[in-house]
């Protein structure tokens, strides 16, 4: 693919850029080699400075560097500025943590004093989506950083700026240039660069053919990776749930980003004796749905980042239909031009048809009936995504139920789910392995090593 800044709204070209040359990439390479040496032996104190100045740039220039995201990849002006928000926030959070969840913790042994030690590997690769531009990125980044190591961000090919603009964040707040630094190449080119012993390990988050491939090469050269793939949440609503604060926070969990999300509930799995109700008023707040300008105040829902995922979300909806699915809502183009695709709900889904195995990676929802909390629960598992699911009820047994049952790497009971850098973050099956975020994010690229001191 190549390097290019394209609004999803217009199709319009705004921006090309010419991949590193292999003496380029060599070259940053090397600088980010050279720099670890350095940059492991500063203090918290020092880094925890830079993330605080790093926090003030993304909150100063948090509007322009929305409208770059916006521009890029199309979500909505409003979310792109609580993204940038949301980095400024994590890198606060990181700051103030690090020094603690990183300090030495003692243990008891037959030793006289044991304890266990918390140093960086190195140069970590990270190959990040665009769906969310900067949060991605940062997620990897702020820890990464934080812990000693040094980055190298193969972002998105679609999203050049955004990738340019963040290490130029990192530049300005005072970390080393070679301690973070933006790729600018194909995917083509990450597996002769994971190769390279100055690596140490990688993370990638995207689609699971990109993991596979990833965790293939590193498997080969033995270095740890931690993979971040898609999702295809269920959304759990039982009948004693409080069907409109459910219903309020099904909309929201499947159009935010313009339905781009790897959390988004994308299986809307409904107790039969609301079932119809729930629809009803679904379908009502889906119709209702502003679909335009994202860079507008008033838009709910903008254009898809590429005709690619338009073509192939699109392709999936129409598979389901010709299966024997109802389209109540959506399922077209609602405006021409860009990569508009209307919020589309779909239900009486036949077993076997995409939504049963497959990710939709745009604003639609598919519906399925339930006749119990045992039905809901094989529904829910029965894909081979793990990433996050949520259950709306009053029932604290069907909540206990659903938490021990439920295969993903979190529930959340009666909200919509959401990363927050205070708890772990990742899936399992096929939604990846490894974390993000909390105190287990911060430990997955370092060598926990054990002191024994007789
Ligand atoms: P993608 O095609 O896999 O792209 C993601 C990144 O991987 C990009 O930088 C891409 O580079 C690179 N890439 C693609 N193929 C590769 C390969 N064979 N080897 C190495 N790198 C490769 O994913 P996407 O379609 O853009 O993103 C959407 C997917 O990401 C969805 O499945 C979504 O659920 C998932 N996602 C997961 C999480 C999570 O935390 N679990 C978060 C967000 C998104 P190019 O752009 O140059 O091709």
């Amino acid at each position: 693919m190549a390097i290019a800044s394209i609004n999803p709204v217009t199709g319009e070209v705004l921006e090309t850029f010419v991949p590193l040359t292999d003496a380029e990439l060599e070259q940053k390479l090397a600088l980010a080699a050279q720099t670890f040496v350095t940059y492991r032996q500063t203090s918290f104190a020092e880094r925890s400075q830079s993330m605080e100045q790093a926090a003030d740039i993304l909150e100063t220039r948090k509007v322009e560097l929305a409208k770059i995201i916006t521009l890029e990849m199309g979500k909505t002006l409003k979310s792109a500025i609580s993204e940038v928000e949301k980095c400024a926030n994590l890198c606060r959070f990181y700051a103030e943590q690090a020094p603690i969840y990183l300090a030495d913790t003692p243990a008891l042994t037959d030793a006289s004093r044991t304890l266990i030690r918390y140093q960086p590997l190195g140069v970590i690769l990270a190959v990040m989506p665009w769906n969310f531009p900067f949060w991605q990125v940062f997620r990897f980044a702020v820890p990464c950083l934080m812990a000693g190591n040094v980055g190298l961000l193969k972002h998105a090919s679609n999203v050049p700026q955004c990738a340019l603009a963040i290490a130029d964040i990192f530049d300005q707040a005072g970390i080393p240039t070679g301690a973070f630094q933006s790729l600018l190449i194909g995917a083509d080119r990450v597996a002769v660069l994971l190769a390279d012993p100055r690596i140490k390990a990688a993370t990638l988050t995207g689609s699971e053919p990109a993991g596979q491939s990833l965790a293939a090469i590193a498997g080969h050269h033995l270095k740890k990776v931690v993979l971040e793939l898609g999702g295809s949440d269920p959304f759990v609503v039982m009948a004693s749930a409080d069907l409109d604060l459910a219903v309020n926070a099904a909309v929201t969990a499947r159009v935010m980003n313009n339905g781009q999300t790897c959390i988004a509930a994308k299986r809307f799995i409904v107790e039969e004796a609301i079932a119809t109700q729930f629809i009803a008023k679904f379908v009502e707040k889906f119709q209702a749905l502003k679909v335009g300008d994202p860079m507008l105040a008033d838009t709910d829902v903008g254009p898809l980042a590429t005709p690619q995922i338009w073509d192939e979300l699109d392709a999936q909806v129409r598979s389901t239909v010709a299966a024997g699915a109802k389209l109540l809502v959506g399922g077209d183009r609602p405006q021409q031009g860009g990569n508009f695709y209307a919020p589309t709900i779909l239900t009486d889904i036949p077993l076997g048809a995409p939504p049963y195995q497959e990710e939709f990676f745009g604003p639609v929802a598919a519906v399925f009936r339930v006749s119990d909390l045992e039905e809901a629960i094989a529904l829910a598992n029965s894909t081979n995504f793990g990433l996050g699911a949520s259950i709306w009820t009053q029932d604290q047994q069907q909540i206990e139920t659903a938490i021990e049952q439920i295969e993903a790497g979190a529930v959340f009971v009666n909200g919509m789910v959401k990363s927050d850098p205070r708890v772990p973050f990742g899936g399992i099956k096929r939604s990846g392995f490894g974390r993000e975020l909390g105190v287990e994010g911060i430990r997955e690229f370092v060598n926990i090593k054990t002191i024994w001191i007789r």
